[in-house]
């Protein structure tokens, strides 16, 4: 373990002057003892996200493009091309210009329903985007007006879907039409667009497979509804990856209860895509921080909900995988419940967990938070000044 520790600082300086990652192979621990990270660091471990990748597009019966906002990291969006995924859903200018600089060839999807027209017409005539969603008939007469009226469009109308409450979030508060809404732009759209889609989002962290179903039902409906032919379906993203405290199904089950309700519905022959995020990509990173107080059981950390820890703050009090890491000694087998800090001075900066931990963690100890691939390095404030994270790829 000692031979790592030259190679690995030399590799973290030369990457962060050239603000790519440094490559790395063996234990986290041995990272760790080579870097003494005094500030945050995420822990890409790109073989993993390429293995999901396939994985779900082995499963899924279409094309599968991955939700860029979940973790923008080039070295993720490297490692899903890796894997031969092709198309990309993005949101946002960035998103599009991010993507285009590493793959010319990328199909790109802007599948936002509020874009601005500026968005529109760069992405159109610069990046080559042609797939557009929207769910109301602004947006629509924006895209038209914002492409001077392409006839090469793909159009997909956002359905707003019943709340389940088996999802983490539901989008369908803020996205989507109603079913007589969305039948209504279903026939306006046909006319303007050289293909027609429906897309719908189960919620983010979709634990209950039916949902799915239910959401093709709810589609076909409206579909039939508006009396027009459709000619692709996008079932969104949602599917969950597994954290400490939930267990979820696996992907096929989810896989044939789409395959299913398609089937039931008659829309068995239509071409289907997807927009997974999380799920391709939460296994495949974590967060290694610092202890820098411990006061009773409330361990004051260096990064925190405006940093890569959102998801553990209060809104939806994720309990992530914990390990402690010190280097230079061992743990008491003890082990108890923590909470977490994080470093600005804001109280909505704290994280319930409870977190269990050795008994005997201190200042100066490092701890590796898990499953962080997902909705962490994309989500990073500057507030207070703690903003800032390295990032090193670790192989093997
Ligand atoms: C966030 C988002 C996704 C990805 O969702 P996951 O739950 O991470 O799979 C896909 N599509 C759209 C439109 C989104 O906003």
């Amino acid at each position: 373990m000692n031979k790592v520790v030259p190679i690995a600082t030399a590799s973290l300086k030369r990457a962060q002057q050239s603000s790519k990652p440094a490559r790395l192979t063996g234990p986290v621990r041995g990272v760790i003892a080579a870097l003494r990270p005094a500030e945050p660091v995420y822990i890409i471990r790109p073989e993993i996200i390429t293995q999901k990748a396939k994985a779900f597009m082995r499963a899924f019966p279409g094309e599968t493009m991955f939700a860029v906002k979940t973790n923008p990291a080039p070295v993720v969006i490297q490692a899903l091309i890796q894997a031969g995924m092709c198309a990309f859903d993005v949101a946002s200018l960035k998103e599009i210009r991010l993507v285009r600089k590493i793959s010319r060839k990328a199909k790109l999807y802007f599948m936002h329903t509020v874009k601005s027209p500026e968005a529109i017409t760069e992405a159109y005539f610069q990046h080559g985007v042609r797939d557009f969603s929207l769910d109301t008939e602004e947006e629509l007469k924006k895209i038209m007006d914002a492409t001077g009226h392409a006839r090469d469009l793909t159009l997909y109308v956002r359905l707003a879907l019943p709340v389940s409450g088996t999802a983490a979030i539901d989008f369908s508060s803020k996205f989507g039409a109603a079913p007589e809404e969305a039948a209504s732009l279903l026939r306006q759209a046909r006319g303007v667009a050289a293909k027609l889609g429906v897309c719908f989002h189960v919620g983010t962290q979709a634990t209950d497979p039916a949902a799915y179903a239910r959401a093709v039902s709810f589609s076909a409906a409206v579909i039939r509804a508006s009396g027009v032919e459709v000619d692709l379906l996008d079932v969104g993203g949602g599917f969950p990856a597994s954290y400490p405290d939930q267990k979820v199904p696996p992907l096929d089950i989810y896989m044939q209860a789409l395959k299913d309700a398609l089937r039931a519905e008659g829309l068995d022959r239509l071409p289907l895509l997807a927009e997974p995020g999380r799920a391709l990509v939460a296994d495949g990173g974590s967060l290694v921080v610092r202890v820098e107080l411990r006061k009773g059981n409330m361990l004051f950390l260096n990064d925190g909900t405006y940093g890569g820890l959102f998801d553990a703050g209060p809104l939806l009090n994720t309990r992530f995988p914990v390990e402690a890491i010190r280097p230079d000694g061992t743990f008491s087998a003890a082990t108890e419940k923590f909470t977490f800090a994080g470093p600005t001075c804001d109280s909505l900066d704290m994280m319930a967990g409870p977190f269990v931990l050795p008994a005997d963690i201190r200042t100066g100890d490092w701890i590796e938070i898990g499953n962080l691939g997902a909705y962490s390095q994309g989500m990073r404030t500057d507030f207070n000044g703690f903003g800032h994270a390295d990032t090193v790829c670790l192989y093997g």
